[in-house]
């Protein structure tokens, strides 16, 4: 038994020293990546109603030079860990602002560009001078930005975090509550706090024709959401069944590949410029 559980014991260490090797080299690559010019954004219309596009979202992207695409979903929550989410979300923001100034100078958007915020950005100290200055820099009017938070970022530091969302409502910057229902949170804050719409999430919407559950969350959520005077967006839409349920429902934007898969700024522009169908 002793022998075994040596055994064991090594294979256990083999495998930490290699997930930790592993885990160091993704980090000095993302530094790499961050530095070098190797992430990009791509971005995903937001549909009213009438089919009109009210907005984008920023999603970023890491183009790795041997191991091709790396998901978001993977990077993040690293960069979250190291720190390395500060330097790369600067990026995002400058970017998408940028970019976002680019199509209303084109006259290609009239609304707002949603980027998405991680806990670590929103509450340094700095968020907000950091903000203004990229606005000043990129010259994007703050009525043509919108900011993605998660429960979990109000929820951390929820004073601080209720000033600054009111800094943001001074300044005609708009805000989201993304992955809305998946946080276990109280739902005070939406009463309480200055936010303009919430997205409810994709997990919610995929079953929504066909569950009894999820659509009774997807009910409860928009009525929840007309009563407080707040829009509501219905992610991951991808059939037009889901799409027909939500707008039954009262839904009011509507995001998911039915519409558009997120695309680089080039393509952006030329499906922004067609005369939509
Ligand atoms: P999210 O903010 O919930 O973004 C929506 C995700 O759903 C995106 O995945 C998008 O590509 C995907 N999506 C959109 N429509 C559909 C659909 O119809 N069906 C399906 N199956 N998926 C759809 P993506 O781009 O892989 O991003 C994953 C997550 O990574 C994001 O989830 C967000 O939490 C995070 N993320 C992405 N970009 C940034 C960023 O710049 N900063 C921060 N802090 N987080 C980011
Ligand atoms: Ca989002
Ligand atoms: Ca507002
Ligand atoms: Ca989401």
């Amino acid at each position: 038994a002793k022998q075994q559980g040596r055994n064991t014991y090594q294979l256990y260490t083999e495998d930490l020293d290699n997930k930790l090797s592993r885990r160091v080299t993704l980090r000095s690559e993302l530094q790499e990546a961050i530095e070098h010019g190797q992430l990009s954004l791509h971005y995903q219309p937001l549909l009213d109603r009438e089919n009109r596009v009210v907005g984008l979202e920023a999603l970023v992207r890491w183009h790795h030079h041997s191991k091709g695409f790396i998901s978001p979903a993977t990077f993040i929550p690293m960069a979250e860990e190291t720190g390395q989410i500060i330097p790369l979300s600067r990026w995002v923001m400058r970017k998408a602002c940028q970019d976002a100034q680019r199509l209303v100078t084109q006259g290609l958007l009239a609304g707002r560009m949603a980027i998405n915020l991680s806990p670590l950005q929103f509450h340094r100290p700095n968020f907000l001078s950091t903000l203004r200055n990229v606005l000043d820099e990129t010259g994007l009017a703050p009525t043509h930005l919108e900011l993605e938070l998660t429960e979990g970022i109000l929820m951390h530091d929820t004073d601080g975090a209720i000033d600054i969302l009111h800094a943001l409502n001074g300044m005609e910057v708009s805000t989201s509550i993304d992955d809305f229902g998946t946080g276990f949170s109280s739902l005070s804050y939406l009463r309480d706090l200055p936010i303009d719409k919430i997205k409810i999430d994709r997990s919610f919407v995929k079953s929504a024709a066909k569950s009894d559950k999820n659509a009774a969350i997807c009910q409860g959520v928009i009525t929840l959401a007309q009563e407080l005077d707040l829009r509501v967006v219905a992610e991951g839409i991808e059939t037009a069944e889901q799409h027909d349920y939500l707008m039954s429902l009262g839904c009011e934007v509507f995001q998911g590949y039915l519409f558009a898969r997120p695309m680089p700024l080039d393509s952006l522009s030329s499906w922004l410029a067609a005369p939509s169908s």
